[in-house]
């Protein structure tokens, strides 16, 4: 397997497991071992860029980046999204990209359509990211029907040199519950440090926030860097790589809740998403 396709199959997220390690790991080697997974439930393809809303098929060129521009753009994602301040205030590389950023709760509704996902949780979905303005964290929402054990997946979606996020939604975990029973069955899972779906939702936000504005070689590069990362003492999900710490940590930071953490997840987080004390 050529060690692009490895990278790929790390990088779909896992979400918050509901279910003890032993299994996680199984099923998390069966992945990696598997055919990548591009695919809708129903067989059918991801969207392409043409079928995006406002893009425009006619204009639209795979982008090609200098070494010096990817650079660029990973000091506008830190300054942007980071809260971390550059020096350089002149780089301007907007990307077709950046216009379609930016899920609508319409087309979130459209995707639940047909399936057993109720309105609520699409409304619960866009309220949390509107709380600190995220939506344009991720271009589009998705139903997919995976494990039961999986609540959603924050799934990076090839694009020429860069990739669009989409947010997973697992029909067989959410379908057919209300709020209060999703916050109930996520309250008392024990892998994961999330206590309500609008945590759940938080930790989907920190994975997209950690590879927001990269380009596909920084987000391969991002995952390997962080692949082999397990840091004990926040949860079984925190454990299992520095990309479900980082998200894990997101949650506990926002509840106020990370005077406890570990110290090397204190500085992973500050490597890439900044702003713990
Ligand atoms: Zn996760």
């Amino acid at each position: 397997m050529s060690s692009l396709r490895y990278t790929w199959l790390l990088i779909l997220d896992f979400a918050i497991w509901i279910i003890d390690t032993a299994i996680l790991e199984q099923w998390y080697h069966l992945r990696r071992a598997g055919a990548p997974c591009k695919q809708n439930a129903d067989g059918s393809r991801s969207k392409t860029w043409e079928e995006l809303p406002n893009a425009n098929a006619a204009d639209y060129t795979a982008p090609s980046i200098s070494e010096e521009q990817g650079r660029a753009i990973e000091q506008r994602n830190l300054a942007q999204v980071r809260g971390l301040k550059i020096n350089n205030s002149s780089i301007d590389i907007s990307t077709e990209n950046d216009k379609i950023r930016n899920i609508k709760i319409d087309d979130a509704r459209a995707a639940i359509q047909g399936t057993k996902i109720n309105d609520n949780v699409i409304k619960t979905i866009i309220d949390v990211l509107s709380e600190d303005d995220s939506q344009y964290l991720f271009d589009e929402i998705a139903v997919v029907k995976e494990d039961y054990r999986i609540i959603m997946q924050t799934d990076p979606v090839k694009k020429g040199t860069f990739f669009d996020i989409r947010l997973n939604l697992n029909e067989n975990f959410l379908g057919g519950k209300t709020i209060d029973e999703l916050d109930s069955e996520i309250f008392n899972s024990k892998v994961t440090v999330c206590n309500s779906f609008r945590e759940a939702i938080i930790h989907e936000k920190y994975h997209a926030k950690l590879i927001n504005g990269l380009n596909q070689g920084q987000l391969d590069a991002i995952y390997e860097e962080l692949s082999e990362i397990n840091i004990d003492g926040i949860s079984k999900t925190a454990f299992k790589d520095g990309n479900e710490c980082i998200a894990e940590v997101g949650v506990l930071f926002e509840r106020g809740e990370t005077d406890d953490l570990p110290e090397e997840a204190r500085k992973i987080f500050n490597k890439y998403i900044g702003g713990l004390l």
